[in-house]
């Protein structure tokens, strides 16, 4: 079977970037499973696997705009250290903010005195990343996985 629009596709990844380093792997855990279609993985991953069938392995560089997009400058915010109440901000720390679309996550970025810059871009935002796929599951989407929007099973929701 051949990967089109909705089937659940189960993929094993390797996530580097162009200086070689994992950014992230399914081979801690267990291969993603998302339905074809749906916007579910980054596009111009999705986009090379339409066609494909079990046991096919790539790679593909994948442009920051296929995949997590360009990073936004508006998106870096600065706040006063006070802020963070009695926690102490840290460079890399991640917090929750409300953003003009509801919970966002941020990462800070900088510390400099009292100022705390914080970076509310996807960390992986304005970076081409380099996917080691292997396919290894392609079946048809049932209709409770397309009405729930997500993959059941393994890799995918469990309820
Ligand atoms: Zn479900």
């Amino acid at each position: 079977m051949q990967i089109a629009q909705h089937t659940v596709v189960s993929i094993e990844y390797t996530l580097t970037n162009d200086e070689g380093e994992v950014l992230d792997t399914s081979k801690d855990t267990e291969p993603l499973a998302y339905i074809h279609g749906l916007g579910q993985i980054v596009a111009g991953l999705e986009a090379a696997l339409l066609g494909r069938s079990v046991g096919d392995a790539f790679q593909i560089r994948i442009a920051a705009d296929q995949a997590y997009g360009e990073r936004d400058p508006e998106l870096v915010h600065t706040a006063e250290r006070a802020q963070f109440g009695g926690d102490d901000p840290e460079i890399g720390m991640q917090v929750q903010a409300e953003g003009p679309d509801g919970a966002e996550t941020l990462t800070i970025v900088a510390i400099e005195g009292d100022v705390v810059t914080l970076d509310a871009n996807h960390p992986l935002a304005g970076i081409p990343l380099t996917f080691d796929v292997t396919v290894v599951a392609v079946r048809a989407a049932t209709k409770q996985e397309l009405t729930h929007g997500h993959a059941h099973g393994a890799g995918g929701h469990d309820h």
